[in-house]
Formats: C-alpha cells, sequence, structure tokens
C-alpha cells in the first residue's frame, strides 16, 4: 500500500536531513521543491498543509490553473520546464522562480515582462552537462557569456544553475555530472556573480549524489506525489 502525501513528505525530509548529515552539508541549506505536474490543485493543498511551501510545475497552463485555485495560500511557484519565447509572459507575472532558461532571448522577454510590482524574478541557468543527445541547457563552454548577459538584466536575480543529467543508476556517474555543475557555479562565483548560489539538482532517483555535490535545491515529484497521472 502506498504512503500518504504527508508521509511520503516526511520520509523525502528525514533523507535530506540524513544526507546532509552523511555529507557534511553543516550548511542545511537543502530546500525541497515538491514537483506537482499532472497532480491536482487538492494535492498541492494537501502538500501545503503538510509544510509544504515550494512547488515545481512544468507545463505551462496546467500550472497557472493550479496557481489561481491556490492564490489565498502563501506557495512559492518554481518553474522547471521547457519555455517557448511566446509563452514568457505568464512565467513572468505568476512564477517567483525560474530553474529552465538556457538562452538569452528568453531571458530578455522574462526582464522585459516581470511586473513592476513584483521582486525580479529569480533566475537559474538550465546547463547540458551531460552533453550530446538532451538539446536543453547551455553548453558549459556558452554558460559564462550567458550568464554575464543575465547578470545585466535588472528585473531578474541569476540565482543559480540547473541541470538534468542523464538518468544513470550508478552512484559515481550521478555524482560526476552533479561535480560538473558545482564546478561551473563555482567558476561564476569567482568571477563576481555572487547571487549565483543555487543549484538546483537531484530528483526522486538521484538526490542524495546531488545533496553529495552541493545541491540547495531538489526538486521531488514521484516520491512525494506518487506516480504522474495521464495529462
Ligand atoms: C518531473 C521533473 C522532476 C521530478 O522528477 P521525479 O523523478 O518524479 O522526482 C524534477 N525536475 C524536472 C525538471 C522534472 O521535469
Amino acid at each position: 500500500m502506498s504512503l500518504s502525501i504527508p508521509e511520503n513528505l516526511e520520509k523525502v525530509r528525514q533523507l535530506i536531513s540524513l544526507y546532509e548529515e552523511r555529507y557534511g552539508r553543516i550548511d542545511k541549506a537543502v530546500q525541497l521543491i515538491a514537483v506537482s505536474k499532472t497532480h491536482g490543485a487538492d494535492k498541492v493543498k494537501t502538500a501545503f498543509e503538510a509544510g509544504q511551501f515550494h512547488f515545481g510545475e512544468n507545463y505551462l497552463q496546467e500550472a497557472l490553473d493550479k496557481i489561481d485555485a491556490l492564490q489565498d495560500l502563501p506557495l512559492h511557484w518554481h518553474f522547471i520546464g521547457p519555455i517557448q519565447s511566446n509563452k514568457t509572459r505568464p512565467i513572468a507575472e505568476s512564477f517567483d522562480w525560474v530553474h529552465s532558461v538556457d538562452r538569452l532571448k528568453i531571458a530578455q522577454r522574462l526582464n522585459d515582462q516581470r511586473p513592476s510590482t513584483l521582486p525580479p524574478l529569480n533566475i537559474m541557468l538550465q546547463v547540458n552537462i551531460s552533453n550530446e543527445d538532451s538539446k536543453a541547457g547551455v553548453s558549459i563552454d556558452e554558460l559564462e557569456a550567458l550568464a554575464s548577459a543575465v547578470e545585466a538584466l535588472p528585473r531578474l536575480v541569476l540565482s543559480g544553475l540547473m541541470a538534468i543529467p542523464e538518468a544513470s543508476n550508478d552512484v559515481n556517474t550521478q555524482r560526476n555530472n552533479f561535480r560538473r555543475l558545482r564546478e561551473a557555479r563555482d567558476r561564476l562565483l569567482a568571477s563576481g556573480l555572487h547571487q549565483c548560489q543555487h543549484l538546483s539538482m537531484g530528483m526522486s532517483n538521484d538526490f542524495e549524489a546531488a545533496i553529495a555535490e552541493g545541491a540547495t535545491m531538489i526538486r521531488i515529484g514521484t516520491d512525494i506525489f506518487g506516480p504522474r497521472e495521464a495529462r
């Protein structure tokens, strides 16, 4: 029998603490983003009532419906899915964080469309760390130029980097990929991009490796909400 959402959340939180301890993460900085894509607003509310405030969504229209239905709750919404350039306005208007920016055109549009009544939008640049097949994400080679250009946009805060590495069940492979993202983040910090601190990395299958390599945000769907529903 499957556990309830509150029980799953408790279990994930305990694992986060355990891994922080195990890998010397005395900063205790790992923040849990509950990825609620395909799951209804009722489930988001159940998670909120169990103390979860940060939610991640991939599909824009589905996300906007949930944000609207739950607007009375003090939730923080993270957009983590692919971004089409003609869909940036509702993202700029309705989200607090965007993890999946991988080109300047998207950043410029989010900057121009961020309402002046809201604080600057937190941006994470998605990096293609395991190369080749996956098209999403800026390459490591092009990251620094993109980061400098995004840093200059006044309505955005360049807050960190995000990656979705190739799926692997090998912990060493997982850690090597996550380490590459951390090293890229460290280079940006050293180059003077002081707010680029976050590492959004780790999902249900690999968050132990991500925490070992310095993740500050892990994005967990299945381990909290169970298998995804058909869209
Ligand atoms: C779906 C998704 C997740 C959550 O994945 P799980 O394996 O269900 O934990 C995290 N990040 C992104 C970008 C996703 O699309």
